[in-house]
């Protein structure tokens, strides 16, 4: 039995699969801010699941961020108190047994790949559009994790076929302008609408209001389709994926499947651009799903 584990920055999620089929589910508050407390949180629920499986089982870790190559610390973690442990040595230790450890967005690819929306298909990209930007690469059912486990983190990459209006983009926090993230996440979707039309709302909300006929919702949406299309046609023309998943709050707007895909043409050098672009078949649970993937 598997049992995977999704270190969110607000909850633990941990899971145990079966063959194809889910045996158990948890889910705990992260311990936010306290390294050692989330490795002992970490331990505790890898024990109480087995004690409760009666069965001892491989487990794979889904992180925000990726273990450092050079120094074999975490790195790009948006939960800061990860950043420059040894997580995957410390998690060894206190659960006697190794681990793997990947990206969260690799594990969102995996999941979708093995038995969800791209099941089936040879190359994947699998795209995160929430709080950030992520994204991960699956070739023939194996994560591409790359050289410096960067594979498919296409969310600091500048946005590509900028617009004047688009130049320099907004400050990333990753020290750069014009990012990717800047202009894809659920909050930038949110600053663009404000922009239109002066007012807030998160992206779902934004949806329901372009549905509803609010001209200044359905131009936030008509302008985060073309930068989308822009991003996603980059990614096509490097990679030629076979299917494009999308995860994360905003790949909830159902009208992005269909105007996005007629938008990606003008950006492709190929004569033909249509690779499926698809929601995530497993939503939320497609991360921890996918680290309890990561053994085979
Ligand atoms: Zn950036």
């Amino acid at each position: 039995m598997r049992i995977g584990i999704d270190l969110g920055g607000t909850k633990i999620e941990a899971i145990a699969i079966e063959g194809a089929s889910t045996v158990l589910r948890r889910r705990i508050t992260a311990p936010r801010g306290d390294y050692p407390a989330t490795i002992g949180a970490v331990r505790d629920l890898v024990a109480a699941i087995e004690h409760e499986l009666g069965a001892s089982c491989s487990v794979g870790i889904g992180i925000p961020g990726a273990l450092s190559t050079l120094t074999g610390l975490v790195k790009n973690a948006n939960s800061t108190w990860l950043i420059g442990h040894p997580l995957d040595r410390d998690l060894e230790r206190v659960l006697g047994r190794p681990v793997r450890v990947t990206n969260d967005a690799n594990c969102f690819a995996l999941s979708e790949a093995t038995d969800g929306a791209a099941q089936g298909a040879g190359t994947v990209f699998g795209a995160i559009l929430g709080t950030g930007t992520g994204g991960g690469v699956v070739v023939n059912g194996r994560v591409l994790e790359g050289r410096h486990r960067i594979a498919g983190e296409w969310g600091h990459n500048p946005l590509p076929w900028p617009r004047d209006s688009e130049r320099p983009g907004p400050a990333c926090y990753c020290g750069r302008t014009g990012c990717i993230e800047t202009f894809l996440s659920g909050p930038a979707l949110s600053a663009t609408y404000k922009t239109i039309s002066g007012r807030s709302a998160e992206p779902a909300e934004i949806a329901a209001r372009a549905d509803a006929g609010d001209a200044g919702a359905n131009d936030a949406l008509a302008v985060y389709e073309t930068r989308l299309a822009r991003a996603l046609a980059s990614i096509i023309n490097v990679l030629d994926p076979d299917v494009i998943v999308l995860g994360g709050g905003v790949s909830n707007i159902s009208r992005l499947y269909v105007n996005v895909p007629p938008l990606l043409k003008p950006f492709v050098f190929s004569d033909a651009a249509d690779p499926p672009v698809v929601p995530a078949q497993h939503g939320d649970s497609s991360g921890v799903r996918g680290a309890a993937w990561l053994w085979p």
